[in-house]
């Protein structure tokens, strides 16, 4: 096996420890030495043999310039949860933060020489269990930092650090195993009670819903305005953010289907939605008629697979269709299309709807589709159709409330301290100009 998952159940741990052993002792000594259930790699260290970025472990902070970043605090094991105040806590352990309280940070915060494709290790909290993942080094389970949080997002971790990879990553999951010949600077040790129960095999209820957003094509696609003014792949990842962020605010979870500059298949895409078990499926899109130049056709339409309308996919439709409406969108004749050759809609578990927001080949919809506020006025009425579909009540929660410094810290996964830190030298400006010039 080159991966080991493990859920514990917070209820059943005695005792979680951080063993420093300052790359003196394998894994097996460690083992032998504490006899704990569960260890696995913890964090990383620099050349001087000191912990980094944050470490503390009995009540003393081993790190020498603790770098403020979000990381998981303790002070006996059942009591863990994600923090950025390393104060609070006995123990704390920082590295790099993948999902964090507002969700996966978008910009995982690492220097080059963590990333690549290397076997990783990560901890994380899911429901009322701490999760612990390894893989081994040079495996097929190797892992980006970026693949590593799609996956954990997938896997439905409501936070995620991780921790030291490559040829650190190992672990010992009461005797299941992932070994490497490096003797690390420290070990997340795991004692279970003696008594625990078995562990529950209970429904994820913790976040109620799951939309998997699915902004079309990528970088690369020729998709776009015949005048080559306007991107469909550009259109639809920037409809992804301003949807997400809309749909969070809101308390719903939100997934993707590819990052950025990711053109993944569309078989892949709808793996994304399944694997992570969601409430539905919305595809980002513009359409396109005629042969290449301008064209007449205009207006917004949505795509499901099949009739009847009763079927929650159609009725998610309809829903978006009256949001759209209601917003003043101009709508095609026919709304709502149904198509059997569309691969996201047929092999998506959740019920699937695909949105043509507008035709990227007319002359009336292109200046609308290349609005920012036309783009704001179509993401309302998304996540309003979605909410009104899921039951979500709209005008009772509160406005998102979203500021330069949490868009930052989202984006980022910056504790509170680094932003003090950032914003007293003014970097946040900065990094939020360059922000707005990514996108
Ligand atoms: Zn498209």
């Amino acid at each position: 096996m080159s991966k080991q998952i493990a859920y514990i159940p917070l209820s059943g741990i005695d005792k979680l420890e951080i063993r420093v052993t300052n790359c003196k002792k394998s894994m097996a000594q460690v083992k032998q030495e504490s006899g704990a259930d569960y260890i696995l790699n913890g964090g990383m260290w620099n050349s001087d043999g000191s912990p980094c970025p944050i470490l503390k472990a009995r009540g003393a902070l081993l790190s020498k310039v603790p770098w403020g970043a979000y990381g998981y605090g303790w002070n006996t094991g059942a009591d863990i949860r994600l923090e950025s105040n390393w104060g609070l806590f006995e123990n704390f352990l920082s590295c790099t933060c993948l999902i964090g309280p507002w969700g996966p940070v978008d910009r995982p915060s690492y220097d080059t020489a963590q990333g690549g494709t290397r076997g990783r290790s990560a901890i994380g909290i899911k429901d009322n269990a701490l999760c612990l993942y390894c893989t081994s080094d040079g495996s097929g389970d190797a892992r980006t930092p970026e693949q590593l949080r799609e996956e954990l997002v997938s896997l439905g971790w409501d936070s995620a650090v991780m921790l030291d990879g490559g040829g650190s990553s190992q672990c010992d999951f009461k005797g299941s195993k992932i070994t490497a010949s490096r003797k690390v600077h420290n070990w997340i040790c795991v004692y279970l009670k003696q008594a625990a129960n078995p562990p529950e095999d209970k429904e994820d209820n913790m976040s109620k819903y799951t939309v998997c957003l699915d902004p079309g094509h990528g970088p690369g696609t020729v998709n776009g305005s015949p005048d080559g003014s306007y991107k469909e792949h550009e259109f639809a990842w920037d409809m992804y953010g301003r949807i997400s962020k809309l749909l969070e605010a809101r308390g719903v979870h939100t997934i993707c289907t590819r990052t950025e500059d990711a053109k993944p298949s569309l078989t892949e895409r709808a793996g994304v939605s399944n694997r992570a078990g969601a409430t539905c499926f919305v595809s980002l899109h513009s359409n396109a008629a005629g042969n290449g130049g301008w064209y007449d056709a205009g207006g917004l339409e949505i795509y499901t697979s099949a009739g009847p309308m009763t079927a929650p996919r159609n009725i998610l439709a309809t829903d978006l269709v009256n949001a759209f409406h209601a917003a003043g969108v101009v709508l095609r004749s026919t709304p709502i299309v149904h198509s059997m050759d569309l691969t996201v809609l047929t092999k998506t578990d959740a019920p699937a709807v695909l949105i043509e927001y507008g035709f990227h080949t007319s002359k009336t919809d292109v200046p609308l589709l290349l609005s920012g506020d036309y783009r704001d006025k179509l993401a309302t009425a998304t996540a309003d159709g979605v909410c009104q579909w899921l039951g979500v009540s709209w005008a009772d929660e509160p406005p998102a409330g979203e500021t330069d410094r949490t868009i930052v810290q989202r984006r980022f996964g910056f504790a509170d301290e680094t932003m003090d830190y950032l914003e007293a030298y003014q970097y946040a400006d900065a990094l939020l100009e360059r922000l707005a010039t990514a996108d």
